[in-house]
């Protein structure tokens, strides 16, 4: 089969579309055609190099497909369905497993991580992790689904807390979790203020629900937040861009706010005003993915079309380099999505 495997870390140029043996099913595993893969921000770091990522690999967390081949053992699921699939891996056995946090399971890793992902023609995986979509949904839309809802709903729902009329500050909309956590948000109701990095953006992110919008580039984060919310400072900040954002994102809380973050895109080395942090009372929450029943659960609401997959663009798979350089170059507004 076709895929996109790098055999060294680097840029763009190690990905090559190539040749690859086509994956042998397993009795308890199913065989998905991939018609469609959404690239994240791990897809970058992954290509660069990180650790524990065997050479040669294959990327690709975000997959959408149809069932081509069930394993002996496998009841409940079709040849011919169309599926996305969860993109995660984890034992699904030990306590951490069975008590449904499968992100603090010590085999715990991300499809495409340390193991083969879906930017190829053929995936296997177990059955838990194959989720039937409606008819209606498209494979690129389910495909640019899972893991930045996931993340985002993870982060929000089941970190923060998040309730009904809170004040909520998003950082970068344009992204995939800014533009899901958008959504989340405005489904509860919440006073949402988003932060991007252009007017068009910025009118993207109102049309999904931002009440507020701050030019990141342009504006002051925290003293327009100040403005907006009338002195008070938000309840939640919706954090993964990291050191450029990190100051502006703390001093736009309320006392006793609560700082939610899963990433740090523009680097890691923030800094932490240790008076501020227990002068204002404030929660500092890291995340990382969710539990598969966050996933299910936010699922529902997406089949359901209270939230809505934002695809910028997509490429053939033939072409992932150029949808890299894309990604790398933030210009998008939602996901970018490898056609099979
Ligand atoms: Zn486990």
């Amino acid at each position: 089969m076709k895929a996109i495997r790098f055999h060294e870390f680097g840029g763009p140029e190690v990905l090559k579309y190539e040749d690859v043996p086509e994956p042998v099913l397993r009795k308890d595993h199913v065989l998905i055609r991939v018609k469609a893969c959404a690239l994240n921000h791990l897809d970058l770091w992954t290509r660069k190099g990180l650790p524990g990522v065997k050479l040669p690999h294959i990327n690709g967390s975000d997959v959408a497909g149809v069932v081509e081949e069930i394993g002996e053992y496998i009841t409940g699921i079709q040849k011919g369905q169309r599926v996305l699939l969860a993109p995660m891996l984890f034992c699904n056995h030990c306590q951490s497993c069975t008590n449904g946090q499968q992100s603090f399971c010590r085999q715990f890793t991300v499809l495409g991580n340390m193991v083969d992902g879906g930017n190829c023609e053929l995936i296997a995986v177990p059955q838990v992790n194959v989720i039937p979509i409606p008819d209606s949904m498209s494979f690129e839309h389910a495909a640019s689904v899972p893991l930045v809802f996931l993340t985002a709903w993870h982060m929000l729902v089941s970190r923060a807390k998040l309730r009904q009329g809170q004040w909520v500050l998003v950082l970068g909309a344009g992204s995939g979790v800014g533009s899901a956590a958008i959504q989340i948000a405005r489904m509860f109701h919440c006073n949402v203020i988003a932060t991007a990095g252009d007017d068009s953006k910025m009118q993207k992110a109102r049309e999904l629900g931002a009440d507020h919008t701050i030019d990141h580039y342009k504006q002051k984060i925290s003293d327009e937040v100040k403005r907006i919310t009338n002195k008070r400072g938000v309840d939640i900040t919706f954090e993964h861009v990291g050191v450029a954002t990190w100051q502006e994102s703390m001093k736009s809380l309320k006392i006793g706010g609560t700082i939610v973050t899963c990433g740090a895109t523009t680097g890691y080395d923030a800094n932490i005003d240790l008076r501020v942090l227990f002068a204002k009372q404030l929660s500092f929450l890291g995340s990382f993915m969710g539990t598969m029943g966050d996933l299910h659960e936010v699922l529902g609401h997406v089949f359901a079309g209270r939230l809505k997959p934002v695809v910028d663009r997509t490429f053939p798979l033939s072409e992932t380099a150029e949808a890299h350089r894309y990604l790398q170059s933030s210009q998008m507004f939602g996901k970018v999505v490898l056609t099979v």
